[in-house]
């Protein structure tokens, strides 16, 4: 689950890391309140949506010359006139796609002085399963871009969770970045800072893009991205309460209250599967006959009837679908079951594109026995290689 820069840095605020002043605003009206009550002379007034990039991205049906989505301020009414212009408008930015995303919220926050950008970023890496920390001179631009261009640039070491955070991987991230004197201690408390919070928040990752350098000699925390494991929000209701269910994916949104494991993708095949290993071998068995799946779709090994019938339903609210793909493997969940949940399904919400369904193992005869006397516009598969082929063939002809 991801947050929103404005709440990343109250909560680096909480930790005691250096972060800006600043407010946020829902509607246009309190922008000039909000503005009012940071110091200035400077205000940056910035978008705030679960993407990175906004500084260069662009506004939809935006006038000429217009800029992005984090813009500079000189004087109270420039902000909050900013911000009136930015709400509810959709920011597009390499991070969003071509379809951008609808601004409803706007960061508004103190202007700093910058004499560095930094990179630096804390993160599970699982193939050491620690965290670790990554980190670069070359601060407020797309990170991926330097590691293709100049991984050279790029300092990344992880840290033994036997011993936790210590002074020296501060240092050692203090020196990647040429600080000298008292700006080392200063970055050796701040990782400090930013180790806790990503430790006992369940952070996934915590990215600073830019930290910057101030002529004062201190450090500050520009910008903040941050995402937590979903597995752990059980025991994090502080950081629960701060999802904004809006950026997210509503098909993935309404998949996650019924506890299905539910990712969109780009293809134009619906797919409805048992286990996680059985979807991922769905999907590509798709590819090899030369389609695309829509989705990854994993209903789990104890899946019901309502939750059969709720996976239908995202599927086929998907525009993209063109053909849906049943691929289910009976062993703790029988096939008669799947089968009449399919079908309850279907007459629930009816069926638009052709649906090819395999079924196999405890109780296949009467799950296959129940479709075919259906009466359903159902394609019947064999096995995973005659599935696919005949979805691929119904879609593409
Ligand atoms: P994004 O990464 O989404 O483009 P950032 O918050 O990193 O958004 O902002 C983009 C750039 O805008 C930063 O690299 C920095 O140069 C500038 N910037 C952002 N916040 C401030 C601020 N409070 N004061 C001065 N400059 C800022
Ligand atoms: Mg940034």
């Amino acid at each position: 689950m991801n947050i929103h820069e404005y709440q990343a840095k109250a909560l680096l605020r909480s930790y005691g890391a250096p972060v800006s002043d600043g407010r946020v605003v829902l509607r246009a009206d309190e922008a000039k309140t909000a503005a009012g009550e940071l110091d200035g002379p400077l205000w940056v007034v910035k978008a705030q949506i679960h993407a990175g990039g906004r500084g260069k991205g662009h506004f939809k049906e935006a006038s000429a010359g217009e800029k992005g989505g984090v813009r500079l301020a000189k004087s109270v009414e420039e902000a909050a006139e900013m911000a009136h212009q930015m709400l509810g408008r959709t920011l597009v930015t390499h991070q969003t796609g071509p379809a951008g995303k609808q601004v409803n919220r706007i960061y508004i926050e103190d202007g700093s002085d910058i004499e560095q950008e930094f990179y630096l970023a804390l993160l599970i890496d699982r193939k050491t399963s620690r965290v670790s920390v990554v980190t670069s001179t070359e601060g407020g631009m797309d990170i991926e871009e330097v590691a293709a261009s100049t991984p050279e640039k790029i300092l990344s070491f992880s840290i033994d969770p036997a011993t936790g955070i210590q002074p020296f991987h501060g240092r050692r991230v203090a020196f990647a970045l040429g600080l000298t004197g008292k700006q080392v201690g200063k970055c050796v408390d701040l990782l400090g800072k930013l180790y806790k919070c990503f430790i006992e928040k369940d952070a996934e990752m915590l990215e600073i893009n830019p930290l910057i350098l101030m002529p004062s000699g201190d450090l500050k925390c520009l910008d903040c991205k941050m995402g937590f494991d979903g597995n752990a929000l059980y025991r994090q209701p502080d950081i629960a309460a701060l999802r904004d269910e809006t950026e997210e994916d509503p098909k993935e949104l309404a998949a996650s209250k019924f506890d299905l494991n539910y990712i969109a993708l780009d293809g134009e095949i619906g797919c409805m599967v048992n286990g996680a290993g059985l979807a991922m071998a769905t999907m590509d068995i798709i590819k090899l006959y030369g389609a695309e799946p829509a989705n990854f779709l994993d209903v789990g090994g104890g899946a019901t009837k309502e939750k059969v019938t709720e996976a239908f339903k995202i599927i086929t609210s998907d525009p993209n679908v063109k053909g849906i793909l049943v691929n289910i493997f009976g062993g703790i969940m029988r096939c008669d079951i799947i089968a009449e949940g399919v079908i309850a399904a279907v007459k629930e919400v009816g069926l638009q594109v052709p649906l090819v369904v395999r079924l196999e193992g405890t109780n296949v005869d009467l799950g296959k026995e129940i479709i075919s006397t259906s009466g359903l516009n159902v394609i019947a598969a064999d096995d995973l290689s005659d599935a696919a082929e005949k979805i691929v063939k119904a879609v593409k002809g």
